[in-house]
This record gives structure tokens, sequence and C-alpha cells, in this order.
């Protein structure tokens, strides 16, 4: 296994080495920490460790194939079973397999759903129907992120930012709020959201981690199970791990005590989702036996970007000291340009990736454009289709919450787990059948009444079990609703191509004839979505083909899917295209060249999240930081000075962050790709003073 070890620096060896007891490696970007746990992996395996008895815990369902693909290689041979054998996920993916399992302890029936934020949504609109609450009133995201906060332990229901939306500014607002009696009603609410979700044999993404807790603290053995099997227990990214997954992993690791967790804590970038990075102080106390080990060379970037991250992050207090370097060299400055407005700024990224593209024979996938918001992204995707580039976005909108994908996922959802109402109100007259509103309502009376789902109530009503004023025409076609779902689960069950039922089942509800009388203005839209329906198809047969996947099933897939989260890549092809992304979804990632756009005050830091709370101006920088040492080769900065905001345009000030960069390190040049490197004929004044330029 020395091939393995040859590559490695003294720090990383010992790392790889040490595989009892408690470990913490908190280091730098890109000093090798998530290699340190695929050969940490590799290396256990060549020593006869069982694949069975290691869990490791990732940040994305992405970056969890990646290291079981890189394990293969490092592997070589017949590396595959065994790391087909190897337990490596997400924190939800790995609660959910949990809950699958022993989840009818709780009470849950084995086909429960995994409701993303799109599905709460209607969730809670259905909730506060049923209290007679205009679901108008409420700001369903942030009361959703609450119910989130609730759930998660995080927040009491003191918080004040209960009372917070019950003080509606505008006296419109109070007029409205009528329905909206005190901190009772959102108590109400959270009940009912939370009675709805059992009802519909449903969970949402905080319950994939609280209710294995419940179900290790209720159930010992299960717990037990879990502690036994998994004696090697690893985590990357733990910077951004949770207290309840903390609490989770913790479960798990007390008994054996192999636990190597490793992180940065100058890129924790997750707090608003109850990310804390005291959990590394946590473990420490947890651990007492712990080893630390520091990693302190960078391999990534050349000396000039590590410098200017280094200088950056120094601004921020209360962080583990760190001396990270490297031996590349300076490299090109880095390049910081002002181009007019975002679009000049999208139309400038463009051109300079295709310049370099030509120039350097760089492949298109050795880019990445970094943002910090998703309304960024348009201006720049744009610039891109103009100019001919491949590209693919990810930590925007996910392929799969897409309406079209939604709707006929919607029905796969509900041939599986028919007690889903939101997935059932999703499809029920999604193409038109003529089930209207009326006979939703009437459908409501019989399910609230009775406290059953609306599939149970179809039932009723079709066979005239349950008084009812559906009329003649409705009712049978809602029979043939229950007709086509019936037919289909016979199908899943029986067929094993999942792709081609899929497409028969959106063939058979005339999905395209749906498109083209919703687009009757645009064939071109329908077009594109039915194109979405194909991928989707694909995405299917793709999973079904794919040789880690044991014993394909709808639910398996489904499971997949909802778990993809706002962070993951889209499911496209990644070779020859360019990287179009969030700074949150682009951590653990690198790109030869890295465009940062909008390095402007109001977007880096984010307005928002420094008016919140003082503490998030650390966490902007951290994600600036982040940012910056995403770049293996050149850094390139955009700060616009006018932009584009709500459909209007304002004026931009650069980032206060860009003056902690030291100036030596970096040049302005105008925003034209073809110029070299000329100076702005009016770079803002303090950038000036500060840059003597
Ligand atoms: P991040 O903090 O961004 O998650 P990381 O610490 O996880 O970064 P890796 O992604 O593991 O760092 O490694 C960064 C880069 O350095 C990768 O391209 C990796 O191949 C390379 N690298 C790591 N260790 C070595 C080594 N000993 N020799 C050569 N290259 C290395
Ligand atoms: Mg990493």
């Amino acid at each position: 296994m020395d091939h393995l070890l040859e590559r490695l620096n003294p720090q990383q060896r010992d790392a790889v080495l040490t595989i009892d007891g408690p470990l913490l490696i908190i280091a730098g970007a890109g000093s090798g920490k998530t290699g340190v746990i695929t050969t940490r992996i590799s290396y256990m395996l060549s020593q006869g460790i069982p694949p069975e008895s290691i869990l490791a815990m990732t940040f994305t369902n992405k970056a969890a194939g990646e290291m079981k693909e890189r394990i293969k290689e490092l592997l070589g041979g017949n590396g595959g079973k065994t790391a087909a054998a190897l337990t490596i996920s997400t924190f939800h993916a790995f609660g959910l397999a949990v809950l699958r399992r022993y989840g009818r302890l709780l009470g849950y029936r084995p086909n429960f759903t995994v409701y993303d934020t799109g599905d709460q949504v209607a969730l809670l609109k259905e909730a506060a129907r049923e209290l007679r609450i205009d679901p108008e009133e409420l700001e369903i995201y942030n009361l959703l992120q609450l119910f989130s906060g609730v759930k998660t332990e995080r927040i009491t229901w003191q918080d004040e930012r209960w009372y917070a939306m019950l003080n509606p500014s505008s006296s419109e607002k109070e007029e409205k709020s009528a329905g909206v009696r005190g901190i009772s009603t959102f108590q109400d609410l959270y009940r009912s959201y939370q009675e709805h979700l059992i009802t519909f044999n449903a969970v949402d993404f905080d319950d994939l981690i609280m209710q294995p807790l419940t179900l290790f603290r209720e159930h010992p053995k299960v717990r037990g199970h879990y502690a036994d099997l998994y004696r090697y227990v690893l985590v990357d990214e733990f910077q951004d791990t949770s207290t309840p997954q903390y609490n989770l992993l913790y479960q798990i690791a007390q008994e054996w005590k192999n636990v190597c967790v490793v992180g940065d804590d100058d890129q924790s970038i997750y707090s608003w989702r109850g990310a804390d990075y005291s959990n590394i102080e946590r473990f420490e106390k947890d651990f007492p036996q712990v080893r630390e080990i520091k990693l302190e060379r960078n391999y990534r970037s050349t000396g000039g970007i590590l410098s200017a991250a280094n200088a950056v992050i120094a601004n921020n207090t209360n962080r583990k000291e760190k001396a990270l370097w490297t031996q590349i060299d300076g490299g090109n400055p880095l390049e910081l340009s002002f181009p007019d407005d975002d679009g000049a700024e999208a139309s400038f990224i463009a051109e300079k990736i295709k310049l370099a593209a030509y120039q350097e024979s760089l492949a298109y996938d050795s880019f990445g454009i970094l943002i910090r918001t998703n309304s960024q992204a348009r201006v720049i995707e744009e610039a891109l289709l103009e100019a001919d580039i491949p590209y693919r976005m990810s930590g925007g909108q996910s392929f799969f919450q897409r309406k079209e994908i939604k709707d006929i996922a919607g029905y796969l959802r509900i041939v599986l787990n028919p007690d889903d109402d939101v997935s059932l109100l999703r499809t029920i007259n999604t193409p038109r059948r003529g089930i209207g509103r009326r006979t939703v309502e009437a459908l409501h009376q019989i399910a609230d009444e009775r406290k059953i789902s609306l599939y149970s109530a179809i039932t009723l009503a079709v066979h005239n079990e349950a008084e009812h004023t559906i009329g003649k025409g409705p009712l049978g076609a809602l029979q043939e609703y229950l007709e086509l779902i019936e037919s289909y689960q016979e199908r899943f069950s029986e067929s094993k191509h999942l792709a081609a039922t899929t497409e028969r089942l959106a063939t058979e509800v005339d999905y395209w004839g749906y498109l083209v009388q919703e687009f009757q203005k645009s064939e071109r839209a329908a077009k594109a979505k039915w194109k979405n329906i194909g991928f989707f198809i694909r995405s299917i047969d793709r999973y079904e083909q794919n040789p880690d996947v044991l014993e394909p099933t709808l639910q398996g897939y489904l499971n997949r899917i909802s778990l993809q989260t706002r962070d993951e890549l889209s499911p496209e092809e990644a070779a020859g295209k360019v990287n179009l992304m969030t700074i949150h979804a682009a951590k653990g990632l690198e790109f030869d060249v890295v465009f940062l756009a909008g390095v402007e005050e109001g977007i880096i830091p984010h307005q928002r999240a420094v008016e919140e709370s003082e503490g998030n101006l650390e966490e902007e920088r951290r994600l600036f930081y982040v940012a910056i040492t995403r770049a293996r080769q050149q850094l390139y900065m955009t700060s616009c000075r006018r932009r584009q905001v709500q459909g209007e345009m304002i004026e931009a000030l650069p980032s206060p962050f860009i003056e902690e960069i030291p100036a030596e390190l970096m040049i302005k040049t105008v925003a034209d790709p073809a110029a070299g490197m000329e100076i702005p004929e009016d770079p803002f004044a303090a950038l000036k003073a500060q840059f003597g330029a």
C-alpha cells in the first residue's frame, strides 16, 4: 500500500496512519483534508478493516459520490466492490437510511415521503387552510425557517423573531394579519404542520436528523446496532455540522471512539442553517484523548492567491491559528476590474473565459464563476448563452425542483405513498381531468373530519362510503385517477424498468398535451419543458444502470432526488462546462481560474446578513475566504459601478474586503478582456488611495 502514502507529506501521512482513537484535523483550505479522508479509508481497507464497519460523512451527495470514486481508484483492481460496501453519505442521507430501516418503531410506514422546501410550503398552506388562516397573511419562508429552529431545538417560542412577525410595519399588513392573533397562532400552525406530516406519512429534512436521534434515545438497541457496526467514523467539513448532527455522530462514535473529523473553522459558512463550529470545542471535550494534527501546506493555490486569502481571514477574531504556506510560486497577480454595470460584468466574464480558453487551451470545466446570491446568476447565464459557452449552474433552483419535474415526480411519489397529500394535490388535476376546486374542497371535508389522507377520502367517495356533494362528472374523474395510480402501483412493482414505466406514465397522462395547452404562446417553452422530462427519465435510466446501485427501486430513486439540495451540482454532465455557482455551493471544490462576481458592498458582505447580526460580518468574510481559496492559478474579481437591483439601477461600491488584500498582490484592470493591465479611467477614490492608482 506504499503507493497510497507516497505522495503524502509527513503530517498527512501521520493522519492517514492514525486509525485508532479520536483524531481532529483542523487545517486551512487546500491542505489536503478531503484527500486525507479518502486516503485514510483506502489505507484502512488495505489493512483488512471491513468496509461495512466504516462510516464517512460528507457535506453533499456529490462529494460522497466523488469520494467513493476516488477510493475505487486508489484501491485499483476490484476496489469497486469493496467501495460499494462503504457507507459514505451526508448526514441527511444517513438519517434517511436509518429511518427507512427502523422508522416503523416510531410509527412511520416504510414508504414514507421526504418533503423538500417546496413541499413544506404546500404543506404549511394546507395546515393554514384548515385553521382558517389565509396563507397570504403568513411570511411562509420565515415561518418555515423558525419552525425548523423549533424542531432542531435552536430556538424557543420565546424568541423575539416570533414577535417580529407579529408586528407588521405597515397598516395594510395589520389589516391583513387579522387571522394571526398571537404566538399561539404560530404554535397551532406548527402543531398542525407536524400532524399533517404524520397523516401524510412524510418527513421533512429536519426529521431526517431529529427522528433518528429520537429513535436512538427510545430504542437503545437500535443505537447499539449502529454504534457497534461502525467501528470507524470519519467526517469531512466538520466545521459545518449542526448540533443535532453532532449529537447523531456522538451517539454512534462514542462506542469505539475511532472517530476522525476534519475541517476548517475559517470555512464555516452555514451558521444560518444551524451549523456551529463550536462543535470543534465540544469534540475536544467529548473525546479528551483526542490527537490533533495540523496540515499547513497548501497544494492548491499560487503564492499570491494564498497570501491574499491569509491576509483577509486574519481580520477575523476568535480563530484557530494557522500558518498556511505553499511551494507553488507567486503566480499572476489577482485582477480586479470595475465594469460599468452587471451586464458589462457578465459579458466581461464570458469574453475573458473565451479568450483564456483559447489562448491557454484551458477546458471550459477549469473555470468557476462564483456568485454570492442567486439573483446574480441570470445576467451571467445570459452572457454565457450569448457567447455560446457551455455551462452548468448549481446552488440555484435544483433541476428536480422545476415544476414539470415535480409534476411527474409527484405521480411517482403518489404511486409509492398514496397518503402524500402534497403530491396528490399536485397531480390530481395536472394535466387537467375536470377535478376542480369544489371537488377538492369536498374531499378535504371528508379527510379533515376523519383525519385521513385525501387519497383515502377519494376511495371512500368513489365507493360511496362517505357522504359527499361531488357531482357525477368529477366523481368519474376521481375514479379514473384512482385507477391510474393503482395501475402504476402494479406496473412499478412488476416491471424492473423504472425509466420506461415513467415514460409510459408521462405519455398516458398526456403531459405533452398539457404543456402545449399551458404554453399556447410559446411552443419553445413547452418543448424546453418536455425536454426536461426526457432528461428526468434519462436520469432514472442512469440510476437503473448504475453498477453501484445493487437493487434499483422507485423508492431508491426518489430518495436520491429528494436529498438533492440546492447546494448540489445539477445532474448534468460536468465535462467541458463552465461552473457557475454560489460560493456556498463551491465549498470543497477547486478551479484553475475563478471569477468572483459582484465583489461589492451589500453583496459580499451581504446587506441582509450584516443587518441581522454583527457576527455575520465574520461569516461573510469566511465566505470571501472560501471564494478566494477555490482558485488554483488565477483569480479575477469584478466590482460593478452600477447594478440592476429589482429592476432599478443603483450605484454600487467596492466591497470593503478588497481593502484587506495587500496592494502588491493585486492589479486593477479595465473590464476589457482584450486589454492588459491598464488602470481604469475612474477608479473609486478610496481604492485609489489604497492601491496608489
Ligand atoms: P478545502 O479546505 O477547500 O476543502 P482540502 O483541505 O480538503 O481543501 P483537498 O481538496 O483535499 O484539500 O486538496 C487540495 C488539492 O491539493 C487537491 O488538488 C489535491 O489533489 C492536492 N494535494 C493534497 N495533498 C497533496 C500532496 N501531498 N501532494 C500533491 N498534491 C496534494
Ligand atoms: Mg475539502
